[in-house]
């Protein structure tokens, strides 16, 4: 039973917004890319993983939570998290094209392209290995003794993968349901009941992955990155405010709110407060009272005295 849902990442959206906002020429546009497409890639693998397992359903209880994180003090990051009442599996999908080699001493994952091309990154091994420590470790801080299992999935069904070492279960995607269900477990260690609890726990202590603001990441200053509210529509179309509404200078879209999204690309790119100086210019306003009443209206949130006012964005509902 899954028990949290995967989200799209907001760091996809975030990526195409500094994509959006920063000039075609930019230098750092390539690296930029290069992060949307990796992203992509990995939400990709994931979907995969959530397909890979839609109808999963062993003939002992679990419970999944899809895309667990843990922040400060563990740091965690997991795709899927499979716990039963006898041990906790962490489900690791990798969505690189290519031939890939396990490579030892030191470790790393080597892709092979058709035309040779040769990329390297962390080895999923080391990382899983590191993450199930932690787990183990998060674990015993909640009372829970049970051990913890890696299991690494490769996202292309007819991928060839070498090197992988004898101790590692690396799988198909196709593969991952009939092995989990397959698997012969070892002596219940938690009860029906504490099971239950344990998934609860775990989806209370989630803490989302927050990878904003981006433009600090990228060392992009804020003044590289263009202000104004973008047409929905046709995207790359300025908006110009008139009397009651924006529109669009390129189709001529009419939109009442089109500026909530450029607030949200504030966040998201620059920093975490805004005041409204900052979200007149911006976002094209006229006035500081038009800032503050649209400030507002967003349900940002005043912090800090009087002169210094900022805003911060209202932590979303869960
Ligand atoms: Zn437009």
């Amino acid at each position: 039973m899954i028990i949290k849902h995967r989200e799209k990442p907001m760091k996809i959206e975030g990526y195409e917004a500094l994509l959006k906002r920063i000039s075609p020429t930019h230098p750092k546009r390539a690296t930029v890319k290069n992060s949307l497409n990796n992203a992509k890639a990995g939400y990709g693998g994931e979907e995969r993983l959530d397909e890979a397992l839609e109808f999963f359903d062993p003939p002992y209880p679990h419970r999944i939570i899809q895309d667990f994180s843990l922040g400060e003090g563990f740091k965690i990051q997991v795709d899927t998290v499979v716990l039963t009442q006898s041990c906790v599996f962490l489900l690791e999908i990798k969505n690189i094209a290519g031939k890939l080699e396990f490579k030892q001493n030191p470790s790393a994952l080597h892709s092979i392209s058709a035309t040779g091309e040769i990329k390297s990154y962390k080895s999923p091994i080391a990382q899983m290995n590191e993450t199930a420590l932690r787990m183990s470790k998060f674990l015993k801080t909640l009372g829970c003794p049970l051990p913890v299992a890696n299991v690494i999935i490769i996202a292309h069904p007819s991928q060839i993968v070498e090197g992988a070492p004898p101790n590692v279960r690396v799988l198909a995607a196709g593969e991952v349901n009939v092995h989990l269900s397959e698997m012969k477990l070892p002596a219940p260690v938690l009860s029906i009941e504490e099971l239950h609890q344990l998934g609860s726990r775990l989806v209370v202590t989630h803490k989302e992955y927050q990878p904003f603001p981006l433009a600090p990441k990228f060392q992009i200053d804020p003044s590289e990155i263009e202000t104004g509210v973008f047409c929905p529509r046709c995207i790359l179309g300025k908006m110009e405010r008139t009397q009651r509404a924006w529109e669009c200078e390129t189709c001529r879209l009419v939109s009442q709110d089109a500026h909530a999204a450029a607030l949200q690309d504030w966040f998201m790119l620059i920093k975490s407060t805004i005041n409204t100086a900052e979200c007149r210019d911006f976002i094209g306003l006229k006035s500081l009272d038009a800032a503050k009443r649209f400030l507002i209206r967003s349900g940002c949130q005043p912090v800090g005295g009087r002169r210094y006012r900022q805003y911060i964005r209202q932590p979303q509902e869960k």
